[in-house]
């Protein structure tokens, strides 16, 4: 018997054995192809020797000093690294250990950024419906996920949510994609009123929506509005790039293609590309110089910041995501992807919406593709979805959402840049067989 605290208590799931390349293999054998990079992790795929063998020299070197005392030479570098490829105004780097830890990292430095510039009565973050920014008591607060947050509701600090940016299901007939952009962005104007401008701390919202929606990317306009916004109010623009960042979509941030810049920005999951445990937080030098030229501390911090094995591993992997060109290489596989995507969805009957940016994609599932309605939530289309595909061999990332109580179902599909085109003809094919199963 399994001593492992599984996830789901009723089925422990196969023991993964090996990993190589594009596919995962478990313990009898059986090859998945990893469709969803186990959730926008595994940029490079598995057993990269250059990323194991820095790890290894790293290990062989220095492998903890604790930043109470010690700064290491991979996080300095890691620092510089993320920097140099960093949206304007970003200059200093907080190292963490996983996507959750970057955000929570990122609204307390928000939070005491207001107190250090003398507007403590700012308390308020706002929010999108139908996000999730992690499972930690602030960042599950600060979700808009209902499903996840229902039950740890009454002991959470909860923000207030404004809509998501969704065209395939908001924008209304006879407006223009960016009519609807700025309809949708004038909502964050709308909440900060109602809560009172001096009242707000930050807007927190991921650039291309991944977990609870499917790759669904932000209409054009939409995010410059939201920091002309922001500018207004003095309210902090954090993003959420722990899913979407680091080359997913084609570019090392995913803001980049909404042209701005934020205050704080998370980054996460790619940041290791598997192989170590590792997020990060990001900021602008007005928020870093107010804490310094202020307190001179900020008041947060665990054991495992920077860690040096982790951040070794991560240099290891950003260097081929930029001057190895492997982030150029998402957008271009990521055009493939998108198009057999359509060849062979573009006119499913249960096919509604083809979407997303770079590596990063999703397909939303419906009923009927014409009223765009969603399948009954009994039918457990997503669940089903995941089972059917694991079976035949490939792991994706099928999900339910909800937006004002219609629940709809996607699959999110985030493989390793490194896929060819033949391996993105067997996803889509055992994409496709399993869909056909299911529905
Ligand atoms: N933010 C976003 C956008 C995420 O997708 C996730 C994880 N799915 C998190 C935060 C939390 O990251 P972690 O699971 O590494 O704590």
């Amino acid at each position: 018997m399994s001593h492992v605290f599984p996830r789901h208590s009723r089925s422990s799931p196969p023991v993964a054995t090996r990993g190589e390349g594009v596919y995962l293999y478990d313990a009898s054998g059986k090859q998945y192809l990893d469709g969803s990079g186990g959730a926008a992790v595994s940029c490079l795929g598995h057993g990269d020797p250059d990323v194991t063998a820095a790890i290894k020299a790293q290990a062989d070197t220095l492998a903890f000093a604790h930043t109470g005392f010690l700064s290491s030479e991979p996080a300095e570098a890691l620092a510089d690294r993320l920097i140099a490829h960093a949206p304007a105004g970003i200059d200093r780097v907080y190292l963490v250990s996983g996507g959750s830890e970057a955000v929570e990292a990122a609204m307390k430095l928000a939070r005491q950024y207001v107190i250090e510039i003398g507007q403590p009565q700012r308390t308020k973050f706002i929010a999108r419906k139908q996000s999730y920014h992690g499972n930690t008591l602030g960042a599950l607060g600060t979700g808009g996920n209902m499903w996840r947050r229902e039950p740890f509701d009454p002991v959470m600090v909860s923000a207030s949510h404004i809509s998501p940016c969704y065209e395939y299901r908001l924008r209304k007939d006879g407006e223009s994609a960016v009519e609807y952009g700025l309809r949708a962005a004038n909502e964050l104007e709308a909440e900060i009123l109602r809560l009172g401008p001096d009242n707000v701390i930050g807007f927190l919202a991921e650039p291309v929506v991944g977990a609870t929606s499917g790759a669904v990317p932000a209409v054009e306009g939409y995010f410059k509005r939201i920091r002309e916004i922001c500018d207004q109010f003095g309210v902090l623009l954090i993003l959420d790039e722990v899913m979407c960042g680091i080359g997913r979509t084609g570019t090392f941030f995913a803001c980049e293609q909404d042209g701005i810049s934020p205050d704080i920005v998370t980054i996460a999951k790619g940041l290791g590309g598997g192989y170590q445990p590792i997020g990060a937080m990001l900021c602008t030098a007005t928020i870093y110089d107010a804490i310094a030229q202020g307190s001179g501390f900020f008041q947060h911090g665990h054991t495992y910041l920077g860690h040096p094995i982790a951040c070794a591993a991560a240099n290891a992997v950003v260097t081929k995501l930029t001057d190895g060109g492997m982030t150029a290489r998402a957008a271009q596989m990521g055009e493939v992807l998108q198009e057999r995507l359509l060849a062979e969805f573009g006119q499913h009957p249960h096919v509604g919406d083809i979407r997303g940016r770079g590596m990063f994609r999703g397909v939303e599932l419906v009923e009927d593709r014409d009223s765009k309605a969603v399948f009954d939530p009994a039918r457990g289309v997503a669940g089903k979805l995941k089972k059917a595909a694991f079976e035949n061999g490939l792991i994706c990332y099928p999900m339910s959402g909800t937006i004002d109580g219609r629940q709809g179902d996607h699959v999110l599909l985030a493989p390793p840049f490194i896929i060819s085109e033949a391996q993105i003809d067997e996803l889509v094919g055992k994409l496709s067989k399993s869909i056909a199963q299911v529905i």
